[in-house]
């Protein structure tokens, strides 16, 4: 039996111009993500780990080469389409959670639903269902700015699984937390694979993070390369 990957990378290059001046980051990426795999990305600053998590996200767009989601050539699609090809299938958790300050924590995980239309009932079960599951029932109705820094990462967690996605691309999610708040979070995005099959990929710059991983890669001069993965078992 075959698996088709849930996330196939081929050739990937991605540049920027600024100020007249081309900055090639990714270099030709070739990766491919089965789901339910849980993977980590590291490596230094500025060596392209946001852009290909934005470029795998449908956030931005490739230079060249092929991205492929579930099969889908995410290149051929209008970006109407990708809007709710994102909606439905990528989750996002970013560094700094973009909650919106004015709006609970229900509201909060609500709003990629009701975006979808989904009738109001249904977004706030599935809110407060998602907001359970990240261990926050004891806090719907505080607003971002009321909440922990833990607390409101949970928060942004929930949102970007609230509509099921497949895939969860987290970019430094703990980057900005103490460490135990941190481990929380790890914890958490280890238990939302195990519970939902979520496949996750983690980007961050601290390998001990990162070795948690089953599968770790790390961004080289533009392109991802497997790091040891034998160094998972020994932490
Ligand atoms: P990392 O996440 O590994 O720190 P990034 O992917 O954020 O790295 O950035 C890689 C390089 O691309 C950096 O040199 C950064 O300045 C550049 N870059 C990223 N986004 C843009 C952009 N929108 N316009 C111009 N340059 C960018
Ligand atoms: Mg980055």
């Amino acid at each position: 039996m075959t698996t088709e990957p849930l996330v196939q990378v081929r050739d990937l290059a991605k540049h920027f111009v600024l100020e007249g001046q081309r900055i090639d980051v990714l270099r030709g990426v070739d990766v491919d993500i089965v789901a339910g795999e849980r993977v980590s990305i590291i490596g230094p600053s500025g060596s392209g780990k946001s852009t290909f998590l934005h470029v795998v996200g449908t956030l931005d767009r490739p230079s060249s080469g092929s991205v492929q989601i579930q099969g889908r050539e995410l290149s051929k699609m209008s970006s109407r389409a990708l809007a709710s090809f994102r909606n439905e299938t990528i989750g996002f958790v970013f560094q700094f959670h973009h909650l919106l300050p004015e709006f609970s924590a229900l509201e909060n995980v609500g709003m990629p639903a009701k975006i979808r239309r989904v009738s109001p009932a249904e977004v706030d079960s599935r809110a407060l269902a998602m907001l359970d599951r990240v261990g926050l029932r004891h806090r719907l109705h505080h607003r971002p700015g009321e909440l922990s820094g833990g607390e409101q990462q949970r928060v942004s967690i929930a949102r970007a699984l609230v509509m099921e996605p497949a895939l969860l691309l987290a970019d430094e999610p703990t980057g900005n937390l103490d460490e135990r708040s941190a481990e929380g979070i790890h914890e958490l995005l280890d238990q939302m694979n195990k519970e939902l099959g979520l496949t996750v990929v983690l980007v961050t710059h601290r390998s001990e993070l990162a070795q948690r991983m089953p599968r770790q890669l790390r961004m080289e001069a533009g392109r991802l390369v497997e790091a040891k993965e034998a160094e998972a078992s020994l932490s």
